[in-house]
């Protein structure tokens, strides 16, 4: 077994060979503790038949503990620079390949027919750049990506907001837009201490495991979603006058946004903050004739 790259010492001798300045438009944060990154892998509960993909490689730190693990990894870092380095530091890895790319530009669904077609499982396991985090998520999500789920790292309140419960500060869209297509749940907080360089922010590892279907059924998602954004759109605001404000023509269908609240047993007073998923599935199935 090969020195773990992502020791303090291992980092600073390979960020030192290369001579590698960290970019921090591209969220380069590199992981420095490899029980971290131990138990990263564990929440992702890979096999020999599992394959990964993985999101900004670094320098390998979390890429060389999926290699030992998994079957395959298929690995998307954006950084130019950092390519000759993972072709030095992974070179003991035969089944690890690093493809030279934006994720967010990425066909993600044709790499995985490439590259993954022999997996059983595939899973997406990740340090995030912190600037994407969201997109990146809702990319593979919407997608509909053939994946069991995804173990990420990301800003811890960007986590508490993707695995937050009905009736909490946090809960919100993005909430809805998450535990739509996954059962969402915080499994570990990371200290700032374990990265290079040390960033602003708190973080936190969060475990999405895929539904078999969405959360709900819902006749037109777009506008189930629409519905999802302008009940949240002033959290102080009352359901009804949410719904007035920001679906489209709603000042002018107070009538009829107060018919469906009713049809759907939701009191106008209420806060969108209040409602559960499926609460958001029936009004929006009853405000979508009048809208559409
Ligand atoms: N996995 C490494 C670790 O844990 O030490 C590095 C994680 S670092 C937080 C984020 C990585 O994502 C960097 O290597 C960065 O260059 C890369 N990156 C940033 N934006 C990206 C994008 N849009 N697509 C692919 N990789 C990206």
């Amino acid at each position: 077994m090969y020195k773990d790259i992502a020791t303090p010492t291992r980092t600073k001798e390979i960020l030192a060979k290369y001579g590698f300045s960290f970019k921090k438009s591209l969220g380069q944060n590199f992981l420095i503790e490899p029980n971290i990154l131990h138990r990263i892998v564990d929440f992702a509960q890979l096999s020999e038949r599992t394959g990964v993909i993985e999101i900004g490689p670094g320098i390998g730190a979390l890429t060389e503990q999926l290699a030992r693990r998994a079957k395959k990894v298929v690995a998307f870092e954006i950084d130019q620079r950092l390519l000759p380095i993972l072709a030095d530091t992974l070179s003991p890895y035969s089944n690890v390949s690093v493809i030279h790319q934006d994720i967010l530009k990425a066909d993600v669904q044709q790499v995985i027919s490439e590259q993954l077609a022999d997996v059983e499982d595939i899973m997406v396991v990740a340090n995030l750049p912190y600037y994407v985090t969201t997109p990146i998520i809702m990319k593979l999500l919407t997608d509909r990506l053939p994946i069991r789920g995804m173990v990420v790292m990301l800003q811890k309140e960007v986590a508490e907001r993707m695995a937050a419960k009905p009736g909490t500060k946090d809960y919100g869209s993005l909430t809805i837009a998450v535990q739509y297509y996954t059962h969402a749940e915080t499994v570990m907080h990371v200290p700032r201490t374990v990265f290079v360089p040390k960033p602003n922010v708190d973080s936190a590892v969060i475990r999405l495991l895929k539904r078999e279907q969405p959360a709900v059924a819902v006749s037109n998602e777009d506008f189930f979603f629409t519905v999802v954004r302008a009940s949240f759109g002033q959290r102080r605001k009352t359901i009804l006058n949410n719904l007035m404000s920001h679906l489209p023509g709603g000042k002018q269908k107070k009538d009829e946004i107060e018919k469906a609240l009713q049809a759907a047993h939701i009191d106008p007073k209420r806060r969108g903050e209040t409602l559960t998923i499926a609460e958001f599935a029936l009004l929006s199935e009853r405000l979508y004739d009048t809208f559409s």
